[in-house]
């Protein structure tokens, strides 16, 4: 909860020395560019990994994992401090239920969130799922829907269960960068964002491996089959893109009730609506008008009576 005191963060001493000197040193990064506090939105489907990849990051178990999909609908805040830095943490239920968007559970996501500033976003999905659905799109589009869609200026796409064989005897790097693309495009279509948009911005994609059968490396951190560190690894990648320009994202009332940021435009159909009655006034007008300098036909001035009778 946003009342709830900050607790040192002690998980970070769990971490291999390789990688608690890798994160202390991105900490001092942050301290450089005057960043205390750091609010980090972890959303996605239920099952994809989220709450596990909260407690990775953390170090500690802090979010409930769940096998089968039932999270409840409450979010849950984690806050640890460390040398003067805070890292708020809010891990969110699955917005999904039964092939459609759960409108209750996003209700609940955005009150939660009421007066409180997301510095990033981690949308998790799975890397080891091969077709794509059009849910996707779907769970997108509803995160757009409450923040906007500047909010994907600040996002990592994180894809779990990383530690994988590639089918087909694929190339592990080839098939990341092909269901990165793959899932970045929905990403581009849910949030609306243009191909030289997407190119000027690209969002980030990081890889994760939450499982306590993670490989390690002699150090014992835990590491992907390209032999890449992934917690440190996501960890830089977060402190980019909180860095790296884009804005935060101040929830207040007026973003939760106001008009969907993304619908603002909308705010101008009553005067487009004005404008073309106007137009369509006009054109009756003048057709009115041409109609009365049209000379009239004997017969049709004989029925009005203004004719006279020649019989
Ligand atoms: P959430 O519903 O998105 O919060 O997902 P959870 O974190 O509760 O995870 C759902 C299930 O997937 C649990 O059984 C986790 O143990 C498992 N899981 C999560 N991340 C990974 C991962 O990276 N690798 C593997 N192998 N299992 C994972
Ligand atoms: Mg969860």
């Amino acid at each position: 909860m946003a009342s709830q005191t900050a607790r040192e963060w002690l998980g970070i001493q769990q971490f291999p020395a390789a990688t608690q000197t890798k994160l202390i040193e991105l900490l001092g990064k942050l301290k450089q560019e005057n960043v205390s506090t750091l609010t980090i939105l972890v959303m996605g489907k239920g099952g994809m990994g989220k709450s596990s990849t909260v407690n990775s990051i953390v170090g500690e178990r802090v979010a409930s994992v769940n096998a089968f999909q039932s999270e409840g609908l409450r979010p849950t805040m984690c806050s640890r401090t460390r040398a003067g830095f805070t890292l708020n943490i809010i891990d969110t239920p699955g917005i999904v239920e039964g092939g459609y968007i759960n409108e209750q559970a996003v209700g609940i996501i955005k009150r939660f969130l009421l007066n409180k500033t997301i510095d990033v976003l981690l949308y998790v999905d799975r890397l080891d799922v091969y077709r794509m659905d059009t849910l996707d799109k779907q769970v997108v589009t509803a995160i757009t829907d409450i923040f906007g869609k500047i909010i994907w200026r600040r996002s990592l796409i994180v894809l779990t269960h990383a530690q994988l064989s590639p089918p087909d005897g694929l190339n592990y790097d080839d098939f990341v960068a092909r269901r990165s693309e793959a899932l970045l495009n929905y990403v581009c279509l849910g949030g609306r964002i243009s191909k030289k948009e997407f190119q000027k911005n690209r969002i980030p994609v990081v890889l994760v491996e939450n499982s306590g059968r993670c490989r390690t490396n002699d150090g014992g951190e835990k590491i992907l089959p390209n032999d890449i560190a992934w917690i440190p690894n996501l960890v830089e990648a977060i402190i980019n893109v909180a860095t790296g320009g884009g804005q935060s994202i101040s929830v207040d009332q007026k973003l939760i009730e106001g008009p969907n940021p993304n619908n603002r435009g909308k705010l101008f159909i009553p005067l487009i609506i004005a404008f073309q009655y106007l137009i369509v006034k006009n054109i009756h007008r003048s057709i009115n008008e041409d109609l009365k300098k049209e000379e009239k036909p004997l017969w049709e001035l004989r029925d009005l009576g203004l004719a006279e009778r020649k019989f």
